[in-house]
């Protein structure tokens, strides 16, 4: 697309950007028709910018052989799900691909279709990037830009003891969800595998995150390890209720068929992928924003889980796929 390295491109190059790239732009202005060495935003009296960015690698972060619109698809949504986090307005990407020797012509067609249909999906527009080749496996990257009223971005380390913490929807089905993709779990209805590969981000809620939260975090590497993410960067601790922790009907059956059920919580409660919210508020503040309260946060340092009021060593609590 754009870039120093532009005039390195071979000609076909300049035709992919012209056809599959161009129209995601969407005409915004900001974007120079992909024809600039950058992309130029004018600043907005009044709001920060929010910038976020996450990589994936074929093998590491999605399976071998995944369809490229649904890889796009879910790095798009990945991204979004952290300005969601903020309580930003999504704004615009740049995006960086390295396609593998065997991504011919349709493969980055429809690696674009899926940007396309997510992008008008949640109105954000390609504002640049670069495509290269690899030996490797097909990587890509996407920075994501949004706008937050200035000094209301949602932060990680806003957490206060007395607050409550909650968690805005299900979880767990991220990582069943990518044990059903990988064959390890029936999934009759396809609903656990829709849950991993295209997560929903939580932008509905930023109104209310921006009124009423003191910190929040998406849940990409786990309830328990986002949770603490939010004490460590807030220093304060957390405890968690992990009976109260709201899962999904196929979450349930799942937990149905373990023999421990504590252990089987915490395995939920430990996956990643869930691309739902970890929120603190005030107990008033909480209240109003009405989700699921699943813990407290306390004075001291880290996270502390308990089941039924016992509780449970945070060692057991560790990733374990099902
Ligand atoms: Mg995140």
């Amino acid at each position: 697309m754009s870039g120093p390295d532009g005039a390195d491109k071979a000609p076909d190059e300049f035709e992919q950007i012209a056809r599959l790239y161009r129209p995601l732009t969407r005409g915004a202005p900001e974007a120079l028709g992909l024809l600039d060495d950058a992309a130029v935003i004018p600043a907005r009296p009044g709001f920060d910018l929010v910038v976020t960015k996450d990589a994936m690698v074929e093998g590491v972060h999605f399976p071998v052989g995944e369809a490229p619109d649904l890889v796009a698809r879910k790095l798009l949504r990945t991204n979004l799900s952290d300005l969601a986090a903020k309580g930003a307005d999504p704004f615009g990407y740049f995006l960086a691909v390295a396609w593998p020797p065997d991504a011919d012509l349709a493969v980055r067609e429809a690696f674009a279709r899926g940007l396309d249909v997510d992008g008008a999906a949640f109105g954000v527009v390609l504002l640049g990037g670069d495509t290269v080749s690899t030996p490797g496996p097909l990587s890509a990257s996407l920075t994501l830009l949004g706008w937050v009223p200035q000094g209301r971005a949602v932060l990680r380390s806003g957490a206060r003891p007395g607050d409550l913490v909650m968690v805005s929807g299900p979880i767990g089905d991220g990582g069943l969800g990518l044990a059903a993709v990988e064959g390890r779990l029936a999934d009759g209805d396809g609903y656990l595998k829709g849950r991993y590969r295209l997560p929903g981000p939580r932008l509905d809620l930023r109104d209310g995150l921006r009124r009423w939260a003191s910190a929040c975090a998406d849940i990409s590497d786990g309830l328990l390890a986002d949770a603490g993410h939010i004490a460590t960067a807030s220093g304060v601790g957390i405890q968690l209720h992990l009976d109260r922790v709201p899962l999904s009907a196929a979450g349930e059956g799942w937990l149905a068929d373990q023999r421990d059920v504590a252990r089987g919580r915490a395995a939920l409660a430990s996956f990643g992928d869930d691309y739902e919210l970890v929120i603190t508020a005030s107990p008033q503040a909480a209240k109003a924003l009405g989700l699921p309260v699943i813990g407290v946060v306390e004075e001291g340092r880290g996270l502390r889980v308990d089941f039924d009021g016992a509780p449970l060593p945070i060692e057991r609590a560790g990733w374990s796929h099902p």
